[in-house]
């Protein structure tokens, strides 16, 4: 039987990666669930390639809209509309598998609805293992659900751990695990040049094409702190065992080190279909479009540490991480409001990890067992971030 996809996050980057990976395996998957925010044209056109049965818009007002679009393209999709609707199609009875790549905490309720209903969850959304991983953790548990990493460093740390890891951590003889960073565009920048650079700076990563959210992140490094986190959530290592390497080729996407002295790592191509297609066939592998690694052409993989001193957000969300509580929901609230200030003009770019660092300051609250107890500590956040924002 093919397995039943819904895709969450349908017209991002992540969302066309994985459509151009379904399309090569018709036999294999079927798309039965499509969302998207606020883009219909995009979603119609994405429903136009994969044809499902159910088609969500996240807002509600563009129900008519999405309803009309997909009349229009003669297709016999279901329009829905709103955060239930999304939620809603994440836990259906007729899906197996939830390919999570909703950017940001939007994506929380719908990744832990899909954990719950016990299916398979394909996570891009790391903010939502960030901001809720004991709580996604337990929907898991309760629901039966499984949980792969599409996130590339991830996803290569998942492919080099030994199969059984997740039911008994401790038996394997890991010492750590080092997730790779590229660097992002402003690798070897000093803190006085960061100061007056662009959202379009920012956005132009040397080695991914991705949404804006994200490639700001990466240029702060926050990304890779959000990673520490991930990697903390996904597979149990203390803070002090999950390192971080820059490597700016991308080619090497994270490695495994064990006590024995070996250290597996994951390479290829900087193409996140590879990542995804191994998720949603795994064990088995098919192919992702994506050339095979070319090792003579590729020539040198560098490394270099982190300079922490002049991108902080990696050194906050380790922080975070070790002051545990509600730290890490109010590290990605705050970010996510710094970023989204910068993007459009009203916070400079040292001021994304000045907003994080006070934010965490002023703002604390228990390790949140509940998913109220963490939209109100993402909510509280929020609001400080902004206000801070507005002061500066
Ligand atoms: P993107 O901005 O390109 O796409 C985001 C998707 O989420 C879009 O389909 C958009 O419609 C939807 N969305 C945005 N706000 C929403 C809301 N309020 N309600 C419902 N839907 C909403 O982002 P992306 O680059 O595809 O990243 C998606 C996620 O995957 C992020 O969490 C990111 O960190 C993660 N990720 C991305 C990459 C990458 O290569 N792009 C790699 C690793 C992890
Ligand atoms: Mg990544």
């Amino acid at each position: 039987m093919r397995k039943r996809v819904a895709l969450l996050g349908a017209t991002g980057s992540i969302g066309a990666s994985t459509t151009d990976v379904l399309l090569r395996h018709p036999d294999r998957f079927e798309p039965v669930a499509l969302s998207a925010h606020r883009d219909v044209a995009g979603l119609v056109a994405r429903c136009r390639a994969l044809r499902p049965r159910r088609a969500a818009i996240a807002d509600i007002a563009l129900l008519d809209a999405l309803a009309q679009g997909l009349r229009d393209a003669g297709l016999a999709t279901e329009a829905l509309a709103g955060p239930a609707a999304l939620v809603a199609l994440a836990a259906a009875d007729d899906v197996d598998c939830v390919v999570a790549a909703i950017v940001g905490a939007a994506g929380l309720e719908s990744t832990l609805a899909a954990a719950r209903a016990g299916k398979q969850v394909l996570l891009a959304n790391k903010e939502a293992i960030v901001m809720a991983g004991p709580l996604l953790a337990a929907a898991l548990a309760t629901g039966g659900g499984t949980l792969l990493p599409l996130d590339s460093e991830h996803n290569a740390v998942f492919q080099c751990l030994p199969p059984g890891y997740a039911r008994d951590p401790g038996r394997h003889g890991i010492e750590r695990i080092v997730l790779t960073a590229s660097g992002g565009p402003f690798r070897g920048w000093t803190a006085a040049a960061l100061a007056g650079v662009t959202p379009e700076q920012a956005c132009a990563h040397p080695n991914w094409r991705m949404g804006r959210k994200i490639s700001v992140d990466c240029a702060t490094l926050m990304n890779k702190g959000l990673e520490v986190i991930e990697a903390h959530g996904l597979f149990g290592l203390a803070p002090e065992r999950i390192e971080v390497v820059v490597h700016p080729q991308s080619v090497i996407h994270s490695l495994v080190a064990y006590r024995d002295g070996s250290t597996l790592a994951e390479l290829g191509n900087p193409d996140m279909r590879t990542a995804i297609a191994a998720a949603l066939a795994w064990p088995e592998r098919i192919a992702a479009g994506v050339p095979a690694l070319d090792l003579i052409a590729t020539r040198r993989l560098d490394f270099e540490a982190v300079d922490t001193d002049t991108f902080r957000c990696l050194g906050l969300a380790y922080a975070a991480l070790r002051a545990g509580g509600a730290a890490p929901t109010i590290l990605n609230a705050a970010n996510e409001v710094a970023v989204e200030a910068f993007l459009n003009g009203s916070l400079r770019f040292p001021g994304i990890a000045a907003v994080v660092e006070r934010t965490l300051a002023a703002v604390s609250g228990p390790a949140p067992t509940e998913l109220e107890a963490v939209l109100d500590a993402d909510r509280r956040a929020r609001a400080q971030a902004l206000q801070l924002i507005a002061q500066s």
